[in-house]
């Protein structure tokens, strides 16, 4: 392609929205532009890098024998009614009627689609198992759709579905896909780490999420050097750490009611009080669904709402505002107990081994002190619903985890009947008899991936594609374009790339060469041969974007060389 020609234009600024790298990166370096809040438009030079993560799914998803096929976005409720997710997605789901005012929404996800596909087509023991999987777009009104294609109200997903006779065959086909999605983001060139999730609303008898390890991710993910472990902390179990150091030898202390008129924080409880954090349990108000409920973690600890969402089965759960607070508890935000409180508490299974500890009173400008379980409180749960942190004993050896965020690309999911059972999908076994099918399901996030690959692969000057999804291999500049040897070399080496196969773009653009180094850099062209001075003996400047120097070789050589480093970036 002849930059010239191509419908390209890099952008110098970037508006401040763009907080992380691969947001900025794709918008200056005209990847891609942005409609609406979550909408985006992928231009020529990003849809190639679109196009090829796609289909690097595509092969491999074909490869471990699953089926593609394509579904409408636009989708009759009825089936969403059936498995009863209508009503759970809530206000994530796009909604809306046609002229006869019948309910459609645009997909977030397919289960029940694809489940009604297969019941209508399959029905003996013969046909499973089978796996199948579309790419398609999907539509969720996220409730902050950021970063970019990373969290977007539009987005492609990969998403397969598995259906076998029993458990043993689900293991298998969970296991192909397993292996399917190690191989996606291995060619992808992503550092990624599985982790076990938690299978909340959803149902199902385990699930796991590929991670890409990245500061500015927004899931946790807690994991044991020593024995392997790693899980996403929604699913990381918090061993609760004992009163005491284990000795449980408080006994307990009268009830008593201070007065704490300026200390409505921990921190400020803590210094009037003079003791630590964990003398203290927080009771935090929240709205689950039309119902208010209080829950208490302990003083240093952060509670986890997708633990707490799971726990109670509702939809919608959000921190209750001051005017519910004051309502429910009668005093101030900041002086919240579970003493006298007549809505449902749910306690942190750590709380209830605590002992003689502080909370609010119910009433501004005062606190309990010496408080205990039982004694002076119910609780309506007593469960996990704390986040785990750093140095946290690993639920699975006791070692000390360790805490990072990653960026999640793709979910697989053991379903089980959850669906099949709720829209009949059965199949007759040997004997005739009925059964439902055994489902999976499996997501990866094509854009999302994308994004990813790029905030795993930058520096200061751009994108540094691997081979493998870059949108050109190569580009050829002529450092002088009307310079006619310069420009003849350059000619003869684009040609002879193309011929062998080789993407390559030709910067024939009449710039300065400054301009087009910073265009090449910022695009993230792997690999990048300069035609200048040296053209009329044949010598180029060649060099890998993922390198800091670069080698003058006879031109001849630089073909053979980027030959070769094509073919190692494109090794399935
Ligand atoms: P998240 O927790 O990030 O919202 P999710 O659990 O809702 O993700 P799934 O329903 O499992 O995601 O969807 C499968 C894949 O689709 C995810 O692993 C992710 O790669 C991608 N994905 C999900 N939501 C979005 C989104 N809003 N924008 C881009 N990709 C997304
Ligand atoms: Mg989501």
């Amino acid at each position: 392609m002849r930059v010239s020609n191509m419908f390209f234009q890099t952008l110098r600024e970037v508006p401040a929205e763009a907080e992380i790298a691969s947001h900025q990166l794709m918008l200056r370096a005209g990847l891609m532009r942005k409609l609406a809040s979550g909408i985006y438009s992928f231009l020529p030079l990003g849809y190639r890098v679109f196009r090829k993560v796609e289909q690097i799914v595509r092969e491999e998803m074909d490869r471990a024998g699953a089926q593609e096929l394509i579904m409408s976005a636009l989708l009759p409720a009825e089936a969403y009614q059936a498995s009863g997710r209508w009503e759970v997605f809530g206000s994530e789901m796009f909604r809306l009627k046609d002229r006869g005012g019948r309910d459609f929404c645009l997909g977030p996800t397919h289960e029940e689609i694809f489940t009604e596909t297969v019941k209508s087509a399959t029905r003996s023991y013969r046909s499973l198992p089978l796996t199948l999987y579309q790419i398609q777009t999907k539509y969720r009104d996220e409730r902050r759709p950021r970063f970019g294609v990373m969290r977007s109200r539009e987005f492609v997903m990969k998403d397969a579905y598995s259906f076998d006779r029993d458990e043993a065959g689900l293991d298998i086909s969970y296991k192909k896909m397993y292996d399917a999605y190690c191989r996606i983001f291995d060619r992808l060139g992503l550092d990624y780490i599985i982790v076990d999730a938690d299978t909340g609303a959803m149902g199902g008898s385990g699930s796991q999420e590929f991670m890409v390890k990245s500061a500015i991710g927004e899931s946790r993910i807690a994991y044991c050097d020593a024995c392997g472990y790693a899980a996403n902390d929604e699913k990381a179990e918090c061993i609760p750490e004992k009163c005491c150091d284990g000795k449980n030898c408080c006994e307990e202390l009268e009830l008593e009611k201070v007065a704490t008129p300026n200390a409505r924080t921990i921190e400020e409880l803590m210094e009037f009080f003079g003791c630590s954090a964990k003398e203290f349990a927080k009771t935090l108000i929240y709205k689950a669904d039309d119902k208010v409920v209080a829950a208490m973690v302990r003083g240093d600890r952060e509670l986890n709402e997708t633990k707490l969402q799971n726990l109670l089965g509702c939809i919608e759960l959000e921190m209750a505002d001051a005017e519910t607070v004051e309502k429910v508890t009668g005093a101030a935000v900041g002086f919240a107990g579970p003493i006298g409180l007549d809505i449902d508490v749910v306690v942190d299974l750590e709380v209830e081994g605590m002992k003689n500890f502080v909370v609010g009173a119910n009433e501004t400008g005062f606190h309990y002190k010496n408080v205990n379980i039982n004694r002076d409180f119910k609780a309506k749960y007593v469960k996990d619903i704390r986040t785990i942190k750093e140095g946290d004993a690993c639920p699975k050896c006791g070692a000390g985890v360790k805490v990072e965020f990653g960026i999640e690309v793709g979910h697989i999911f053991k379903l089980g009947t959850k669906y099949s059972e709720a829209l009949n999908c059965v199949y007759l076994d040997e004997t005739g008899k009925e059964n439902p099918m055994i489902m999976g399901c499996y997501g990866i996030g094509v854009n999302r991936s994308m994004a990813a690959v790029i905030e795993q692969n930058n520096d200061e000057n751009g994108i540094i594609w691997p081979i493998s999804v870059a949108p050109y291999h190569a580009i050829v500049i002529p450092v002088n374009t009307t310079d006619s040897v310069q420009m003849e070399l350059a000619e003869k080496i684009y040609a002879q790339l193309e011929e062998l196969g080789i993407e390559v773009m030709l910067d024939d653009r009449d710039e300065r060469p400054g301009v087009k180094f910073k265009d090449a850099d910022l695009t993230g062209i792997p690999i990048r041969i300069t035609v200048g001075k040296k053209a009329g003996d044949g010598i180029v400047e060649y060099k890998l974007r993922c390198e800091k120097d670069f080698a003058a070789i006879p031109y001849e050589e630089a073909i053979a060389k980027a030959k070769e480093e094509v073919a190692k970036g494109l090794k399935k």
